[in-house]
C-alpha cells in the first residue's frame, strides 16, 4: 500500500480535528468560514458591500453558505484594494499579476507574514509527499523575490533539512543541465511545458538524476507526464496552486491520481458555471474556493475558471481527506469553431504525444480555421510528423474546422518561450466562452 499523504497528519495536527473524518473537517471549516465572514464584512470595503444584504447569523451550515455571492477575478481587478482588511504597513508581500499584459487588466494580491507562514507551512508538509532526507531539489519557478513562490518553497524546504536550489523560470537548458550536474539534484519543481523541454533536450538527465518532478502553475496533460514518465524512473506529481491561493492548494499522494487539499486553509467547491449550483461529487464543474484563515485577503468563494471534479472513491493512500481529480484545463482555453468545441487540452493531448514537438501555438482566424504552428526538435520529420498530426487531428475532431500544421525547427532562438508559461488558444477577435 501507498504511503498516507502527509497532508493527512499536518491537518490533523492543525485543526485538532476530535475525529479523523469528513464530518469533524466540514465543521471546522464551517466554524472558519463563518469567522472569515464576519471579518471580511467588518473590515474590507468590498465584502462589506457584497455581503450588505446577508444576515450572517443565518448562516449556519455549509448549504447555507452556498448562498452567498461569489468573488471573481474581474472583482479584484477592479477593486483590488477594497479587499484589503488589514493596515498597508502590516502587509508583507503584494504579488500584481498582470493576466494579459495589459495596463488596467492587472490582479493584485496581499499577503501579511502569517499569510505567507501559512505556505510556507503547507509546502513544508506538501513537498513530504514527494520529497525526503537525501532528496536535492531545483525550483524552475520564479524566486529571486521575498515572498515570491521559488523564496517560500526554498524556506519550507530548509524547514524539513533539505538542500533547495532556486534557479528561477528555465530560460538557458545548458545552464540549468549544469546546475542538476553540480548540485546532484534529485527533484524538479517546474513550469509542465518547460520541464517538458527539459527533459527532450537532456534526456539523459532524467535517466540518471531526476527521480521526482512537481508541475506546477498550469493544468498537465496526460501525454506530458507520458513524455516525462516513459522510462519509469521519474515519478511526476502534481500540484494545483494559484496565486489567490496563496500559491499552494492541494499536491498528489504517491497514488498519483488527484490532489489531496490543503483543507485546513482552504474550502473547495465544485460548482456548475452557469447556474452557480453545487454540483454531485463525481461531476464536473468549476472550481471554487474560499480562505478560511487569511489576513490581509481573504476570499470568499472565488471563481477560479478551473475545471476539475471530486473523485467519489476514497484514495488508493487511505486517507481520509478528500481527492480532487487533476484539473482539466481553464474554460477560458475552450473555443467553439463551427459549433464544436476545441480545448487546449485536446490540442495538448493529440500534439505533444509527439516528443519531436518541443512547443506549439494554435491561433483561430476569423474564417474559423484553426492553425498549428509546431516548433520541432532538429532531428524531426517534419513531412512525416505534420502527416501524422493531420490524421490524428481530423480523427478527434472529424474534419469540423480547416486545418493548417506548420512547422519550425528549434532553432534556439524560439526555445523558451512565454507562451510555456502563459498558453492559450489564441482567438484575435473571436468571442471566447467564459
Ligand atoms: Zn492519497
Amino acid at each position: 500500500m501507498m504511503r498516507i499523504t502527509p497532508l493527512e497528519d499536518w491537518i490533523l495536527e492543525r485543526t485538532h480535528l476530535a475525529t479523523k473524518s469528513q464530518e469533524a473537517l466540514r465543521a471546522y471549516q464551517l466554524e472558519k468560514i463563518r469567522k472569515t465572514l464576519y471579518y471580511a464584512k467588518e473590515k474590507s470595503r468590498f465584502y462589506n458591500e457584497q455581503l450588505k444584504e446577508t444576515d450572517l447569523n443565518s448562516i449556519t451550515s455549509l448549504s447555507d453558505f452556498e448562498q452567498i455571492p461569489f468573488t471573481t477575478p474581474l472583482d479584484i481587478k477592479r477593486h483590488a484594494h477594497d479587499f484589503l482588511c488589514v493596515s498597508a504597513h502590516e502587509v508583507e508581500r503584494i504579488v500584481t499579476l498582470n493576466t494579459s499584459g495589459t495596463t488596467g487588466d492587472e490582479k493584485r494580491l496581499f499577503f501579511t507574514h502569517e499569510d505567507l507562514e501559512e505556505t510556507i507551512d503547507f509546502f513544508q508538509y506538501g513537498m513530504n509527499c514527494l520529497v525526503e532526507k537525501g532528496d536535492k531539489v531545483m525550483v524552475l519557478l520564479p524566486g529571486s523575490a521575498f515572498g515570491s513562490i521559488g523564496d517560500l518553497l526554498k524556506k519550507a524546504l530548509w524547514r524539513s533539512g533539505i538542500e533547495c536550489v532556486v534557479h528561477g523560470v528555465l530560460q538557458d537548458v545548458e545552464k540549468v543541465a549544469a546546475c542538476i550536474e553540480e548540485h546532484h539534484i534529485t527533484c524538479i519543481v517546474g513550469i509542465p511545458m518547460q520541464v517538458r523541454y527539459l527533459s527532450l533536450m537532456k534526456p539523459e538527465l532524467f535517466n540518471t538524476h531526476i527521480q521526482k518532478v512537481l508541475l506546477s502553475t498550469d493544468y498537465v496533460p496526460d501525454a506530458l507526464v507520458k513524455t516525462l514518465s516513459r522510462n519509469g524512473t521519474c515519478k511526476v506529481f502534481n500540484h494545483y496552486g494559484m496565486t489567490e491561493m496563496g500559491y499552494g492548494g492541494g499536491v498528489e499522494c504517491g497514488c498519483l491520481n488527484g490532489y489531496h487539499l490543503r483543507e485546513n486553509h482552504l474550502y473547495f467547491e465544485i460548482i456548475d458555471p452557469v447556474t452557480g449550483k453545487r454540483v454531485s461529487d463525481g461531476e464536473y464543474g468549476e472550481v471554487v474556493f474560499t480562505t478560511l484563515n487569511r489576513q490581509a485577503m481573504p476570499l470568499i468563494r472565488y471563481k477560479t475558471g478551473d475545471t476539475a471534479r471530486f473523485v467519489t472513491k476514497p484514495c488508493g493512500c487511505g486517507t481520509f481527506l478528500r481527492t480532487m481529480e487533476k484539473v482539466r484545463g481553464r474554460m477560458e482555453n475552450n473555443v467553439i469553431i463551427n459549433a464544436h468545441e476545441v480545448s487546449l487540452r485536446d490540442l495538448d493531448e493529440i500534439i505533444l504525444a509527439n516528443d519531436a514537438v518541443m512547443d506549439y501555438r494554435a491561433h483561430c482566424d476569423e474564417k474559423k480555421a484553426l492553425h498549428v504552428k509546431l516548433i520541432v526538435s532538429k532531428t524531426a520529420e517534419i513531412q512525416t510528423l505534420q502527416k501524422a498530426l493531420y490524421q490524428a487531428m481530423d480523427a478527434h475532431f472529424k474534419g469540423v474546422f480547416t486545418l493548417n500544421i506548420d512547422a519550425l525547427e528549434d532553432d534556439g532562438s524560439s526555445k523558451i518561450t512565454n507562451s510555456m508559461i502563459k498558453r492559450k488558444i489564441d482567438t484575435g477577435k473571436m468571442e471566447m466562452r467564459v
